[in-house]
């Protein structure tokens, strides 16, 4: 058994996904699983969606439009017969869509969120499993929100591993006796009374490492556009090196910082099944890319790891007092009732600084809550750099012109967030 995940770069248009196609034809003799997120940038687009409904921000049927324009172009292209039930599935979907943004709100946005933007995953998995099938690559198409049980933490919703567990035994495992291709979606899983929840952006890593966990495969496969992991992110860096083996350990810390090429939840559970992970390029799938495994050498390549539009937050106590266990716990207690995920933090003598994503919609209210307490300065845009396995030069190099507001290092971390000069 074995898990593949392709991300929404491996079947952003019809050429893609016939790429995917012969990846999976020529695998075609081992068990595997296929975990699939949302085809390009659908996510964002869907993102965009559930603003404009909930909102109001911007024309929600226009977006819509859009959505299924796009879908249905490619779908045109992968199977051109438009009688094949396909058609169906993919129309009965954006109705669905239609009839949630005709109706006025009367939940929360994170529930709508969850509802509207796991359809992205919907969308790509069964148009891929209806190409595969077309191709005659025989595979089944698994609703994933059956397996991946989630508690009802819409947008990061918690897995509850026992029962997922229990339904990838009974669910999922029996298709392989007939077939060796189960194409399922990642990010989305469901709660006990049938609603969807999702488990964070970039989560179908995530998802690919549950059902790899669950099945006992012997590998996961992550598939990208990039040759394997590398020491930064090419977006924002010339002359990145790949990093041809990681430990467990080491690939925890990376992606904990914010690494992008794989998400952070990813790693431990195949570390407790000391399952290997490959991430490989769906480009050159016969380049060997970097293995993720257990080993007793620690990387020593220096790595960047990048955070733009982030919010440095400074919070002090209004009265005379310092900032102390009591202010520091009403403070995270804050935090974590808003949702907001802490990237770096450091306190002084009477202000405590958070370095957070700035995404308005809860940066304000975040912001509001803690002022009835403290008083709050800020500072945005920022960017966060974190220099794993570092030296003073490198500091120097990437700091030149670049105010930096605060500063931390350990061992082998360096930490600084940045504002333009
Ligand atoms: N489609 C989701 C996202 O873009 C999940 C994923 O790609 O892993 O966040
Ligand atoms: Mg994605």
């Amino acid at each position: 058994m074995q898990v593949f995940k392709f991300g929404g770069a491996s079947v952003k248009n019809a050429e893609s996904i016939i790429n995917v196609a012969s990846i999976l034809k020529k695998n075609s003799d081992t068990k595997t699983i296929v975990v699939i997120s949302a085809m390009a940038k659908t996510t964002n687009k869907l993102e965009e969606l559930v603003n404009a409904y909930f909102y109001s921000e911007g024309d929600a049927q226009a977006i819509l439009n859009e959505l299924k324009n796009f879908h249905f172009a490619i779908l045109l292209q992968l199977i051109p017969d438009k009688n094949n039930r396909i058609y169906n599935d993919i129309e009965n979907i954006f109705l669905e869509l239609l009839w949630t943004i005709e109706d006025e709100p009367t939940n929360n946005y994170n529930y709508y969120y969850d509802q509207i933007v796991s359809q992205g995953e919907v969308l790509a998995t069964k148009i891929v499993s209806a190409y595969l099938n077309e191709t005659e690559i025989n595979n089944k198409w698994l609703d994933a929100r059956g397996i991946i049980q989630t508690d009802n933490s819409y947008r990061e919703g918690k897995v509850n591993y026992e029962l997922s567990q229990h339904l990838v035994k009974t669910e999922l495992m029996p298709f392989f006796k007939s077939i060796n291709i189960v194409i399922t979606q990642g990010f989305i899983g469901g709660t006990s009374e049938n609603f969807t929840t999702t488990l964070g952006r970039e989560g179908s890593d995530y998802t690919a490492a549950l059902l790899a966990y669950f099945s006992d495969a012997e590998q996961v496969f992550i598939w990208k556009d990039v040759p394997g992991v590398l020491n930064a992110d090419p977006k924002y860096f010339k002359n990145t090196k790949k990093i041809d083996e990681l430990t467990y350990h080491d690939a925890i810390e990376l992606t904990y910082y914010g690494a992008s090429v794989i998400h952070p939840k990813t790693i431990k559970p195949l570390q407790n099944k000391n399952i290997p992970l490959f991430v490989k390029s769906f480009i050159n799938p016969a380049e060997e890319g970097t293995v993720i495994k257990d080993s007793n050498k620690r990387s020593n390549v220096t790595s960047y790891i990048f955070k733009t539009n982030q919010i440095l937050l400074s919070i002090q106590p209004k009265d005379f007092s310092f900032i102390a266990e009591d202010n520091l716990s009403n403070i995270f207690t804050i935090l974590s009732r808003n949702n907001v995920h802490v990237n770096m933090m450091q306190n002084s003598a009477i202000s405590f600084s958070i370095c957070t994503d700035f995404d308005s919609h809860k940066i304000n209210p975040l912001i509001e809550e803690l002022q009835k307490e403290f008083k709050v300065l800020y500072n945005n845009p920022v960017q966060l750099m974190t220099i794993r396995n570092y030296d003073q030069d490198t500091i120097t190099k990437l700091s030149a012109d670049k105010i930096i507001l605060i500063e931390q290092r350990s061992r082998n971390t360096h930490q600084m967030v940045l504002k333009d000069n």
